[in-house]
């Protein structure tokens, strides 16, 4: 891999500039969006503001922020559905739109989200930065192993990587076995797919042929989609399986590619603030928490005009840190990257559960290939159960024992834990759905 990697000034610049620059961009999206985009016009106007007071208000860039409204999925989702195909969150005429995204609507209707030529790019430039993190060139061959449906990050992440002159190779429409042959044929050095499907290709191409994986080509798999690239067990199984590097980064489909993982520290996830403005709030008051203290991430994203987010509640949990890093960044950076999601939070028999805790719990275990958590109701009790699939010649009963165990004491709940038969559960190469909840609110 080449080291085009050099940091930008803009993202070791003095914090004081930077929320000098990012005020500045603020006032400037306001003032281009006020009275074409009729979403937030209607959003500031019921606030009372105008962006030209605003304006008068000074260089403080909280003082900004705390008199504009917040912005929700749910408002998103319904003002599409009151205003069919695409809502009023559009700043320019239809005409000017080139690119269709939408979310996976695993959590409620998908969100179809539209960019120009110009706030795409704008959203390239955000790729650029995470391969700028990842140490990804134009040396590299990139196989991106997903299906290419209508999801922002997959084109984003391609078209980018063509930008920056990396080989790019698409991995649509394939089966696992067919990507792990293209992944060997042309000597690919970095993977892009979710944590899931990294374990899964590794499984395929080990059960294939050996030990082409672990002793191959690929130097670095760039993760994104679910929560495991941060979480230190599943990272590791997948850094094992591969003999390579596992980057983490995150980003939302009506946001944009907002983080990536520090080189120099990894597990924290830097916050392209340059681009951005990140507040972590409490979900509950909606005041900003301390460094190190667990809230919501809030995100106005600055570039992209044509179809903004302002005060966006993306719903997940993190912890910040805004000391300077060690790498020379002055970007503020998540510890362990997106904690779980404010919604996926469930309470079992009074203890808060997020899924990203059990999976922490259970990829510990090389014996488990697969696993699958359910809440069930007993009246209104839930209660939470994991199955798991198992290498072939472990010692079950003694790994059960040890399982629930783990559970009992990293969740403070006792977990019944059974095994299933091989190749039962199910398998996912898009975000996993591991965590089921019957007859409740998933
Ligand atoms: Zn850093």
């Amino acid at each position: 891999m080449i080291t085009s990697h050099r940091i930008p000034d803009s993202e070791k610049s003095e914090r004081s500039l930077l929320a000098s620059l990012q005020t500045a961009r603020l006032e400037e999206l306001l003032s281009k969006i006020y009275k074409l985009n009729q979403f937030y016009t209607r959003k500031l106007d019921d606030a009372g503001i105008n962006p030209d007071t605003v304006k008068t208000s000074g260089n403080d860039l909280n003082a900004i922020l705390n008199k504009l409204p917040f912005t929700t999925k749910t408002e998103l989702v319904t003002d599409q559905e009151a205003n069919k195909p695409w809502g009023t969150t559009l700043t320019e005429p239809i005409e000017h739109y080139t690119r269709h995204h939408q979310t996976s609507g695993t959590t409620g209707k998908p969100l179809k989200w539209l960019d120009t030529n110009e706030s795409w790019q704008w959203a390239l430039e955000c790729w650029k930065a995470v391969y700028r993190g990842a140490h990804v060139g134009s040396k590299d061959r990139i196989v991106f192993a997903f299906s290419f449906g209508p999801f922002f990050g997959f084109w984003t992440a391609f078209e980018a990587a063509g930008q920056i002159g990396a080989y790019c190779v698409p991995a649509g429409g394939m089966s696992s076995s067919q990507r792990v042959a293209l992944i060997e044929a042309v000597n690919a050095t970095v993977i892009c797919c979710t944590p899931t499907y990294a374990l899964r290709l590794a499984q395929v191409g080990h059960e294939a042929g050996g030990q082409p994986l672990a002793n191959g080509s690929v130097k670095l798999l760039i993760v994104a989609g679910e929560p495991g690239g941060s979480i230190p067990a599943t990272k590791q199984r997948i850094e094992q399986a591969w003999g390579a590097r596992v980057f983490d980064h995150h980003g939302l489909t009506e946001v944009g590619p907002i983080s990536f993982e520090c080189w120099d520290n990894p597990g924290f996830l830097h916050l392209n603030e340059p681009e951005y403005i990140c507040e972590v709030l409490d979900p509950k008051t909606l005041k900003p928490v301390t460094d190190g203290e667990a809230g919501e991430l809030v995100v106005t994203n600055l570039g992209r005009t044509a179809n903004p987010v302002i005060r966006y509640r993306t719903g997940d949990i993190v912890i910040r840190q805004s000391k300077i890093c060690s790498c020379g960044r002055t970007l503020a950076r998540l510890e362990g990257g997106v904690l779980g999601r404010a919604d996926d939070m469930l309470s079992i028999r009074g203890v808060n559960v997020y899924p990203t805790a059990v999976e922490s719990i259970l990829r510990r275990f090389k014996e488990i290939i697969e696993f699958r958590s359910t809440v069930s109701f007993d009246g209104t009790l839930a209660l939470l159960s994991v199955e798991i699939e198992i290498m072939p010649s472990t010692d079950s009963r003694q790994l059960v024992g040890r399982v629930e165990r783990s559970l009992r004491e990293g969740l403070g709940l006792t977990v019944p834990v059974l095994i299933v038969e091989p190749d039962s559960l199910p398998r996912f190469e898009m975000k996993a759905h591991r965590f089921i909840v019957e007859n409740g609110n998933p």
